[in-house]
């Protein structure tokens, strides 16, 4: 069975101290779930964060990495540095990497074969733009972005790999994909997978649905067959609002 699992986003929110209280107000709250569940803060935050977590579920994740193994990319942080403070787990694609740091398909690919190859779990992002949509390509969009990004994978990896079904047009904007949109694209993602792999393959990887899930509209999305969790951006940042949505799964 695949896993459900509900991530929470932090972007760059959060100072220090604000992170600990966040965190100690969500290990405290956090309900009795079989779901897993993960929050990624800012970099200079994992370590911290990684301590508060240390007699809690709730995974640490980062919110992005570089492909390479390390030298001169002033800024960036590597599989490796992850992993050195027990970091296992990074968001590759997110939509906002993909429109603001110029993070292309390729790019991507890269990351992704780096992070595997590290043994790092990839929460991989995509998702359509409002323009992609409304003129009916969504589908042919997000079949190219799982093909440019993944399709070139052995399939021995993806048990190590999350996929997150974002609408660029949901991400923060308050603006929801209906769960029967969600749900009509998570199974064509499926459909997707099994025609370049396996049926047991597209029937393990969980896929996450982000855009605006509060907790108003968590227990429908997610009552969808083909929505196995969540990845959530600003409601994570309120511990109630998180708590709400775990609950909902
Ligand atoms: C996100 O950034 O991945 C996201 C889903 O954000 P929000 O929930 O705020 O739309």
């Amino acid at each position: 069975m695949r896993s459900k699992i509900v991530a929470g986003n932090w972007k760059m929110n959060k100072n220090l101290s604000e992170t600990e209280t966040l965190l100690a107000e969500l290990a405290a709250k956090l309900p009795d779930t079989n779901a897993e569940v993960m929050v990624a803060p800012t970099y200079i935050n994992l370590i911290g964060a990684t301590r508060c977590l240390e007699n809690s579920t709730i995974e640490v994740i980062a919110q992005n990495m570089h492909f390479a193994e390390s030298g001169a990319f002033t800024g960036e942080i590597s599989a490796d540095m992850l992993l050195s403070i027990g970091v296992n787990t990074a968001i590759i694609g997110h939509s906002e990497r993909r429109a603001y740091f110029g993070e292309t398909d390729a790019i991507l690919a890269k990351k992704v074969v780096t992070a595997l190859a590290k043994n790092i779990r990839v929460l991989f992002c995509f998702g359509e733009e409002l323009e992609d949509r409304k003129s009916g390509n969504h589908f042919a969009v997000v079949e190219s972005q799982l093909k440019n990004a993944l399709f070139s994978l052995d399939a021995s990896v993806w048990s190590k790999i999350v996929l997150a079904y974002e609408p660029v047009w949901a991400i923060g904007t308050g603006e929801t994909a209906s769960p029967e949109q969600a749900q009509e694209m998570h199974a064509f993602i499926r459909k997707t997978i099994t025609e370049a792999y396996t049926t047991k393959i597209a029937d393990q990887v969980s896929i996450l649905y982000g855009g605006s899930v509060k907790p108003g509209n968590a227990t429908e999305i997610f009552s969808k067959p083909d929505v196995d969790g969540g990845l959530i951006g600003g409601a994570s940042l309120v511990a109630d609002d998180f708590v709400a949505i775990i609950k909902a799964i």
